[in-house]
């Protein structure tokens, strides 16, 4: 017979695994849970939800909600959700979205977004003990908003949770250190950003800001440092936060998304602004904050009245360098070769520009809605050209911007 283990209860048996009967095909706890597609489902069942995620092992999870929208957040120790498809593991009316993939490295999240408020009545993983395979089975059901409301919230748990400052923390710069640049690819881990024709943007992203940061080391006296440094999920404020850590000089995010209007094609530059250009711009700011919320847990609250008039100054010496940073890069990427759009220089609301005191653009290499765009990017020698231009463009700033400074502070 199977044995039926609540999500803390599993928790606690990895650490007595000794102790457990063990199953005939040995188990080791600690390794990566495969997914199986073919017993994985969510699906409408007497107006609730059934969901069911088929393992190749037990792994400890847990379950909880979350608002604005509604959606049931589930964590685990860690799975390989190769072979799983959206399309194919989501059956249902009373979910409108499904996404899974790493939250952290070590941890594995699926965040299923409902249409209705539907709350957790029964959970077990099941594990065969023949197989060592684990089946957990998930019961939701209708509740009002009030009591979804109600429930919902992220269970703080030092076991599952790292505290906000255990991520790796680069080290801040010294007091001559040279130009310090932060690159940030794109999405990562649970938040794929776009895909597109068999391109995936935060792989992309990851690959040309590896380029730039090996570019600019081989130049000389530069450091450089990435958001992310592999596929993991970072979110949007944690991006700004690293580039306030580090000191950086110049903070440049990198984007390859789809636009699903207009034709958009060609390079980009995005610098931040409450009012945007125009609405694709206006679109892409809010989806990128969509799908930061969508992935993590916002625990942090709104900056008050004071912050917000301190930023406004910080804002007044650094707008004039983020715009020569933005020209320096359209000037850089034009002289490549590389495609532009026809309106390269644009402004939107985006959460990951909001560093006050640090001149920080946001480039759009391409659009994986553009059969063209798509092309060059799945070209590796584009990669190389796209981060070479960016390299030079931030060379060329770094010059103009020393010469401006005294004429800026006075
Ligand atoms: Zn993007």
């Amino acid at each position: 017979m199977s044995r039926i283990l609540p999500a803390f209860a599993l928790a606690l048996a990895v650490g007595l695994g000794a102790l457990l009967p063990r199953p005939a095909a040995a188990q080791d706890l600690s390794a990566l849970a495969r997914v199986d597609p073919a017993g994985s489902l969510v699906s409408d069942r007497s107006g609730g939800i059934d969901l069911t995620l088929a393992l190749s092992q037990g792994v400890p999870w847990r379950v909880f909600s979350l608002t604005e929208p509604d959606r049931i957040v589930m964590d685990f120790r860690e799975i390989d959700w190769s072979g799983l498809s959206r399309l194919g593991m989501l059956n249902s009316d009373l979910a409108a979205d499904l996404r899974f993939g790493t939250y952290r490295p070590g941890w594995s999240r699926l965040v299923l977004t409902l249409t209705e408020p539907l709350a957790l009545s029964r959970a077990g993983m099941e594990v065969d003990p023949a197989t060592g395979r684990a089946r957990l089975s998930a019961r939701f059901e209708k509740v009002s908003a009030e009591v979804f409301a109600a429930q919902a919230g992220a269970p703080r748990d030092p076991d599952w949770d790292l505290p906000e400052d255990g991520l790796p923390r680069p080290a801040p710069r010294d007091g001559d250190a040279p130009l310090t640049v932060v690159i940030d690819p794109g999405h990562g881990g649970i938040d794929p950003g776009a895909v597109q024709g068999g391109l995936t943007e935060k792989d992309l992203m990851l690959q040309l800001a590896q380029a730039v940061r090996e570019t600019l080391i081989r130049e000389g006296d530069t450091r450089v440092i990435l958001t992310r440094n592999d596929d993991a999920f970072v979110s949007l404020e944690r991006r700004v936060a690293i580039a306030h850590e580090v000191e950086a000089d110049l903070f440049i995010s990198l984007h390859a998304d789809v636009l699903a209007y207009g034709r958009a094609h060609g390079a980009t530059i995005y610098t931040l602004s409450d009012t945007a250009t125009d609405e694709a711009s206006a679109k892409l700011a809010e989806r990128h904050d969509r799908d930061d919320l969508l992935s993590g847990v916002d625990l942090t609250g709104k900056d008050d009245v004071i912050a917000d008039v301190l930023m406004d100054l910080a804002r007044l010496e650094t707008t004039p360098r983020t715009e020569a940073l933005a020209k320096a890069l359209k000037l850089s990427i034009e002289a490549s070769g590389a495609p532009l759009n026809s309106h390269p220089m644009r402004a939107a609301d985006f959460s990951v520009l909001k560093a006050a005191d640090i001149p920080s653009v946001l480039i759009e290499v391409g659009f994986l809605s553009s059969q063209r765009d798509r092309k060059n990017l799945s070209d590796p020698a584009f990669i190389d050209r796209m981060a070479l231009s960016i390299r030079d463009a931030i060379l060329a700033w770094q010059q103009a911007d020393a010469a401006m400074r005294p004429l800026i502070r006075q």
